[in-house]
């Protein structure tokens, strides 16, 4: 048996050493929902969502455990691991509320003895690939509607994020989840390949461009339903009629929550020109005010980076910028270890040559541009191969509108950022991804339709 040895972004200690899987523990695990998922298919839908009930009372009543175990193995702050928990909740609530109505056979024809009905019948088996920066929202987003409509799950939660996931089974099974309906898979990425080898009807993953596309290489031609969700470079234009004090503070914390590693991180601001300097003053103070350190204090802010690699994106991001005329106002450093740690950064006088403003820089570093308007503000936002979100600041809604209906992204923000919502979808466009997880879709993504042609005799 092979082993997984995860570590504390924070002080960089061995916190534990977990069994792993290899290829052979995979096909093993994958013939076990296979054969398990027929009979979860026909569990009535009740008994179904009683289990994540009882998922979700577990939740509740683990809540400080796992918001401490989170916050060790991923160097989230723990005020925001327990956020990220505590808003599970309302989602776990909407895929209750709403897997029912949003998969009963629907008559949609029934004329002179011919009835037509649109039944939802579930996947089968599927698999999803998981990201460490949010592990309980974005497992969960997939997890969930695919247990409650029918589908066995197998689970490959990050490297960075194992105990969560084990977690997540944990409380899944104490539920009454059938031990092969849910099944997680712990290892690195060459576990997440081994998967995409098995016979899988589903593959749900999240995590960034490069991995995504090398997965939907390795299911070319499989006719698997595939769903990516992916990284982004999310601009947001602040317009000169917008407050610039309100502004900044709310685009601060979107650049800066969870450290600036969420896929929807405010990553490109664009300021009118009339407002740049007073929006610029009042984001480096927000930004000083941040306290970074120890992510199990209860007023830190800025915790670790994760993944060690990240500091040298960030690094080689900087002196880019730098190196090309750009206006350092705080941070543009590393932090003193041990563990991975990076001062929270703004840079202005900034542009599209750099790559501060084209790729995801997944950290607290942002780039603040002026702009002359409406026009170069669009232009610029569009500028991107992402198109995660977007956002304008400005008090007129109609202009909002106008502006944000020219960008490519697929949840656009009004006074607004770095916002998910259960009832909404929540897609990218371009390489943000394919497909959709959340709102009713994202239960009736884990489904096919049947068409029922049914004539009276
Ligand atoms: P990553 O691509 O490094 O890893 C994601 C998962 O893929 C991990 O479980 C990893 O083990 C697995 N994996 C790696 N190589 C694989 C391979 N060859 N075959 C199969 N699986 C493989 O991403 P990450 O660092 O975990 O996450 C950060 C990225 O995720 C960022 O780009 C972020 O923007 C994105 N993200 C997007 C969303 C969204 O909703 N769009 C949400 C969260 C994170």
């Amino acid at each position: 048996m092979t082993e997984l040895a995860i570590h504390n972004p924070a002080t960089g200690e061995r916190i534990a050493v977990v069994p792993a899987d290899d290829a052979a523990s995979v096909a093993a695990k994958a013939a076990r929902a296979r054969a398990a998922q027929p009979a979860w298919a026909a569990t009535p839908l009740a008994e179904r969502q009683a289990c994540i009930e009882r998922f979700r009372a577990g939740v509740v009543r683990d809540l400080q455990s796992l918001a401490a175990t989170m916050t060790r193995e991923t160097g989230k702050p723990i005020s925001m691991s327990r956020n990220e928990l505590n808003g599970l909740l309302p989602r776990l609530d909407f895929f209750l509320q709403q897997t029912r109505p949003a998969t009963a056979t629907e008559t949609v024809f029934d004329e002179a003895g011919m009835r037509e009905q649109i039944e939802h019948v579930a996947l089968g088996v599927v698999a999803n690939i998981s990201a460490w920066n949010y592990p309980w929202f974005v497992g969960c987003n997939v997890i969930v509607p695919a247990l409650l409509t029918g589908n066995a799950v197998l689970y490959k939660p990050s490297e960075y994020a194992t105990l969560t996931g084990l977690e997540i089974a944990r409380l899944l099974h104490e539920a009454g989840v059938p031990k092969d309906v849910f099944i997680a898979l712990v290892g690195e990425g060459a576990v997440g390949a081994a998967l995409l080898a098995q016979k899988i009807d589903g593959l749900f993953f999240t995590g960034s461009h490069a991995t995504g596309a090398r997965i939907a290489q390795a299911l070319a031609g499989k006719l698997v339903k595939l769903q990516l969700e992916l990284g982004g470079k999310d601009p947001t234009y602040v317009c000169e009629d917008a407050d610039p004090k309100a502004a900044a503070a709310s685009l601060a914390d979107g650049a800066m929550y969870n450290t600036g590693q969420s896929c929807c991180s405010v990553e490109r601001i664009y300021v009118h020109e009339k407002i740049h300097d007073a929006f610029v003053d009042a984001f480096v103070r927000a930004v000083e005010g941040m306290k970074a350190g120890d992510p199990m204090g209860e007023d830190t802010y800025i915790g670790a980076i994760t993944r060690a690699p990240q500091l040298d994106v960030l690094d080689a991001q900087v002196s880019d910028a730098l190196a090309q005329g750009a206006r350092l106002h705080t941070g543009g450093k590393r932090l003193p270890g041990p563990g991975n740690w990076y001062a929270p950064t703004v840079m202005t006088n900034v542009d599209h040559r750099m790559a501060l403003m084209r790729e995801e820089s997944f950290g607290p570093l942002i780039g603040i541009q002026k702009v002359a308007g409406d026009e170069e503000a669009v232009r610029l936002m569009n500028d991107t191969r992402y198109g995660l979100t977007a956002g304008v600041y400005t008090p007129d809604e109609a202009r909002a509108r106008r502006l944000l209906s020219q960008v490519n992204a697929g949840s656009v923000y009004w006074n607004c950022c770095d916002r998910v919502s259960p009832r909404l979808p929540w897609s990218g466009y371009g390489d943000s991804g394919i497909g959709l997880t959340l709102s009713t879709y994202g239960i009736q993504a884990f489904t096919r339709p049947r068409a029922w042609h049914l004539r009276q005799p």
